[in-house]
């Protein structure tokens, strides 16, 4: 159902009769008996009117999560410049800024909803946090509001999401050696692209295993390269797959610059980005 053409129309001209918002309240309040209940309050969001008379039948109720979810979709359509939020569910406007992504210092600092700074932890997200001992990296959450944001560019256009390039993010630290610990320079980033078939995001992430690899698990296929390295082979390189996610995830050694150099990469296929729930 379709409900901008109504929206349109001023809030203070008495509707025609011959139109859906002038009929009489009587057949108003008995078209409900003949629609579900989200399109029935749809409906009352068309103008004043029709939201006083239907209001008061509604208001008493408290509507399920699901229920909201699917009146916010059918919103959405009709308004497509706004997006679901399955934080607050509410329907947020886009601004068509970059602020939404991932660039920035910090995570959230600039984004403009207050909702996503108060944001639970591990509320739909993936936390792009690396743990090397004492070198602590500023974490860097991907939320479902940037692949939604993402995919909606792709699916509706330029003006209705943030580009895959917000979603970059590089970092280059250099750590002195401090007791035992050797000096080491550290390079994270991470990537992002759109495959059009099957629709799907795909982040690349440089310094990072899948959280479900345990520690021993990584440090077995550590030692096992730095074995292989040691035995004169001077690039070595193996793949695995997290047996949990389905995430691919490559461990190389190499030298670069006549030094050794470690890189792990981690490749997240997050999906079609329709809802949190989507595979
Ligand atoms: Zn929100
Ligand atoms: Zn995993």
């Amino acid at each position: 159902m379709s409900l901008l053409p109504i929206f349109d129309q001023n809030a203070s001209q008495i509707p025609n009769m011959n139109t859906l918002p002038g009929l009489p309240v009587e057949l108003l309040l008995s078209i409900t008996d003949f629609l579900p209940i989200n399109d029935w309050i749809c409906l009352s969001l068309c103008n004043h009117r029709l939201f006083a008379i239907y209001n008061h039948r509604y208001k008493s109720m408290w509507p399920t999560r699901e229920m909201k979810l699917t009146i916010l979709r059918q919103l959405q359509q009709d308004l497509p410049r706004h997006f679901i939020c399955y934080q607050c569910y509410l329907l947020h406007l886009y601004d068509g800024s970059e602020s939404f992504g991932l660039s920035g210092p910090k995570f959230w600092e600039g984004c403009p909803l207050r909702c996503r700074r108060l944001i639970r932890k591990n509320f739909f997200e993936l936390e792009l946090l690396t743990e090397f001992g004492y070198w602590n990296y500023m974490p860097r959450r991907f939320s479902f509001l940037h692949l939604q944001l993402a995919m909606r560019r792709f699916y509706l256009g330029d003006e209705f999401g943030i580009t895959t390039e917000s979603l970059a993010y590089t970092q280059v630290r250099f750590h002195p050696s401090k007791g035992s610990w050797p000096g080491v320079t550290y390079l994270i980033s991470t990537d992002a692209r759109i495959r059009p078939e099957p629709p799907g995001l795909h982040i690349r992430m440089h310094m990072y295993i899948c959280k479900h690899v345990p520690g021993w698990q990584k440090e077995r296929q550590l030692d096992a390269m730095v074995k292989a390295f040691f035995q004169g082979k001077y690039f070595s390189r193996s793949k695995h797959t997290c047996k949990r996610c389905n995430t691919d995830y490559q461990i190389e050694l190499c030298v670069h610059f006549d030094q050794l150099a470690l890189v792990l990469t981690t490749w997240f296929n997050l999906g079609p980005g329709l809802t949190p729930d989507d595979p």
